[in-house]
C-alpha cells in the first residue's frame, strides 16, 4: 500500500511526457542518423553527435552547471565514439535501478528504397518516422526526457536512477567501443544490485523495455534434528519445494519466460 502511495507521488511529480520537447529532441537526434550509420569499415558511426544533444538537455539540471542534481559521465574509448552515464542520485546508497541499451547507432539506410528522407524527422499524422525512431534514437530521447524531468523536479527517491546510452550497438567487428568496454571497465558493476532494463527494440513499436534483469539470491538454512541431515538433504528440498511454488507464482501472473527458468533451475537443483 505504502509503496502505492509513493509510487504515484513520483508520477504526480513527473507528470506526463512533454510532447513538444520529445518531439524536438527527436528531430535533432534523426537529423543527425545519417552520420551514425553503423557499417564498417565504410560507415563508422559518430556517437558523440548524439550524446551532444543529449547533455545540451541534461547539463542546465547536472553538478557539471551546478544547475542540478545530474551526473553525467562521458565516457570515450575511441575517437567521436563516446558513451554517456547519467545518474540521478537516491537517499539510500546501494538501491539502484537502471536503465541501459538505449544505443546512439542506427543500422545503414539507403535513400533511393525509401518513400521519404530516412535521415530527417518526418511525422505523417501520430506516427514519427526516419532511421532510428524506435531502434534505438527515440529511446535515447524518452530516457533523456525521463532523466531531465527527474532532474528539473528533484523528487526524493530511495533509488538511483542511471540511465546508460551506449555506443556499437548494431555492429561488433570494432570491438572495446560501447557496453562491452564499460562491462569490462567496471562501469556497470554498481547496476548488478537492482533492477535493470534493457531498452532497445528492432520492431516497429515504441516500448519500455525489451529485456532486463533483476538479481535476487535465495539462502536456505535446514534444521538439525534427530535423523536430519540439516547441512545436506533438507535444505536442497526446502530450496525445490520454493523454486517450484514461485515458478506457478509467476504462471498465474502470466510470466511464462520468469516461470520456465525457474523451471530449470529447480531441474538442475533436483539434480
Ligand atoms: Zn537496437
Amino acid at each position: 500500500m505504502r509503496c502505492d502511495v509513493e509510487a504515484s507521488m513520483v508520477r504526480e511529480k513527473l507528470g506526463e511526457l512533454n510532447k513538444e520537447s520529445f518531439v524536438s529532441l527527436v528531430a535533432k537526434l534523426i537529423g543527425e542518423s545519417k552520420y551514425v550509420q553503423n557499417n564498417p569499415p565504410e560507415l563508422i558511426p559518430e556517437e558523440d553527435r548524439i550524446v551532444r544533444h543529449v547533455m545540451d538537455a541534461l547539463l542546465p539540471h547536472s553538478t557539471s552547471t551546478g544547475g542540478g542534481p545530474l551526473i553525467l559521465n562521458h565516457v570515450t574509448y575511441k575517437p567521436n565514439r563516446g558513451n554517456l552515464i547519467v545518474e540521478y542520485p537516491g537517499t539510500q546508497p546501494g538501491k539502484i535501478l537502471s536503465f541501459v541499451g538505449m544505443h546512439m547507432d542506427v543500422v545503414t539506410a539507403n535513400p533511393q528504397e525509401w518513400d521519404f528522407d530516412p535521415f530527417s524527422l518526418s511525422i505523417d499524422g501520430d506516427k514519427l518516422r526516419g532511421r532510428g525512431t524506435t531502434d534505438c534514437l527515440g529511446h535515447v530521447a524518452l530516457v533523456t526526457e525521463l532523466m531531465r524531468t527527474l532532474g528539473r523536479t528533484k523528487p526524493l527517491l530511495k533509488s538511483t536512477v542511471v540511465a546508460v546510452f551506449i555506443a556499437s550497438e548494431e555492429n561488433s567487428s570494432i570491438p572495446g567501443v560501447g557496453v562491452d568496454a564499460l562491462v569490462k571497465d567496471g562501469l556497470l558493476d554498481n547496476l548488478k544490485t537492482g533492477p535493470l532494463f534493457w531498452i532497445d527494440t528492432a520492431d516497429k513499436q515504441p516500448c519500455i523495455g525489451t529485456g532486463g534483469m533483476i538479481p535476487w539470491k535465495l539462502h536456505v538454512t535446514g534444521k538439525l534434528f534427530h535423523s536430519g541431515l540439516a547441512h545436506k538433504v533438507f535444505p536442497s528440498q526446502l530450496l525445490h519445494f520454493f523454486l517450484i511454488n514461485f515458478a506457478f507464482f509467476f504462471y498465474f501472473q502470466n510470466n511464462i519466460d520468469a516461470c520456465l527458468s525457474l523451471k530449470l533451475q529447480t531441474r538442475i537443483y533436483s539434480k
